[in-house]
């Protein structure tokens, strides 16, 4: 057995483990006396385009339907990827330029692997996603963790150009922000292009800039700058999970763009490494879906409802937050240092946010706002009774 896998396995992911939690112990008391804040699931469906292009693809013959595709994705579903991209970011991408995957993970993966040797170092923004550590030492790289601007939580440049050296290969960012919500402005992407353009000069390689962008279209008014035109080394990972509430379909896709410095050999290597790690060919029929559904817009009014009876509720009762500016996460300042302490503090009142410690950062919670609103609503008591405690 492979120890470090089992430990992978044994240890869990505590935002699975709370939602499991939060499962059972509606079980036990009722659904609507639990407030389970814990896991990204969309609780808006997916659009109606989806369920007619579903039922569409069911009238192909079973063995075109089930058939595996090419290993990188059906052409037709690539080209309606880049033709949808070109429309909104005035760039020239084809369907070479991308390879479906099983969603971001995978996305991410991948990227990881086509773009890493082992021994290298892959700069983090924290807090973050907790799955990247997991995904970069799996690449046998080191994870390195660099904190956003404790105020603002957008990149902070500086720290960033203190951390790479002639190791670092690679940075991830994640904009829309999961934990956080902030959405990283032009400014704060033009400082962070021009410290990896003075690093991969100071080494004599290339730094990359690997976007995790599942939150691109769940935004609140704040623009989110196309990064490949600001910084040439840059790699996108995408998925559909969240933005088409189809987070259990698994699909999405890298796109290694045709104006960096060696797409071609690039690509070769992402392909490669969804070979190496057996994420071939993309769930078939959601594919399929892709080439119909590309541009349904999401559904963000729903999310924005809750945000804003979130937020009243939250700040009514003293909290203090993060304002986001998308995703659908609020990152709460917890009411004493410890966040773990905090949590458990939350959790005797049905309350079930997840502990900041799961995002490599002391003292917050992460309040995931895609439930229904009624789940915001009625958590507003146990909001403030958990804060009287500390009064
Ligand atoms: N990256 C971030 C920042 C996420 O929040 C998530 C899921 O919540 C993922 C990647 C993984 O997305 P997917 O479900 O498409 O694999």
């Amino acid at each position: 057995m492979n120890e470090t896998m089992y430990a992978y396995g044994a240890a869990k992911s505590a935002i699975r483990e709370i939602s499991a939690y939060a499962a059972a112990r509606k079980a036990e008391i009722g659904a609507q006396n639990v407030f389970d804040f814990s896991i990204g699931n969309p609780s808006v469906p997916a659009p109606e385009a989806v369920r007619a292009s579903i039922e569409r693809a069911l009238e192909l013959p079973p063995t075109e339907l089930h058939g595996y595709t090419p290993a990188a994705g059906l052409p037709a579903a690539r080209a309606a990827v880049a033709a949808s991209l070109n429309r909104r970011f005035g760039t020239a991408y084809t369907a070479a330029d991308l390879y479906l995957t099983v969603g971001a993970a995978a996305s991410l993966s991948i990227s990881l692997h086509a773009l890493t040797n082992p021994g290298d170092e892959v700069v983090v923004i924290a807090p973050y996603f907790p799955e990247y550590r997991v995904w970069i030492e799996v690449a046998g790289c080191t994870c390195v963790e660099v904190s956003a601007d404790p105020e603002t939580f957008q990149v902070d440049a500086a720290a960033v150009a203190a951390a790479v050296g002639p190791r670092t290969r690679a940075v991830i960012v994640n904009s829309p922000n999961n934990p956080t919500g902030a959405v990283y402005t032009r400014a704060t992407l033009e400082a962070l292009a021009q410290v990896l353009r003075d690093a991969s000069a100071a080494h004599g390689q290339p730094v990359y800039l690997i976007c995790d962008e599942p939150y691109r279209e769940i935004t609140y008014g704040a623009e989110v700058p196309w990064v490949p035109g600001i910084y040439e080394h840059t790699v996108v990972c995408y998925s559909y999970s969240k933005s088409l509430s189809l987070p259990g379909e698994r699909i999405g896709w890298v796109l290694v763009p045709n104006t960096m410095p060696d797409a071609e050999r690039l690509m070769a290597a992402v392909a490669g490494a969804g070979r190496a790690l057996g994420f071939v060919c993309a769930p078939a029929l959601f594919q399929r879906v892709l080439v119909d559904c590309v541009d349904e817009p999401s559904d963000v009014a729903a999310y924005a409802r809750n945000r804003e009876a979130l937020t009243a509720g939250l700040a009514r009762a003293g909290y203090t937050y993060v304002e986001p500016d998308g995703a659908f996460y609020l990152w709460v300042r917890a009411l004493e240092p410890d966040a773990e302490a905090f949590f458990a503090r939350a959790r005797a009142h049905e309350l079930l946010p997840v502990p900041s410690t799961s995002f490599g950062a002391p003292g917050w919670v992460r309040v995931s706002y895609c439930v229904p609103y009624e789940t915001i609503t009625g958590s507003l008591p146990a909001w403030e009774a958990l804060a009287a405690e500390y009064r």
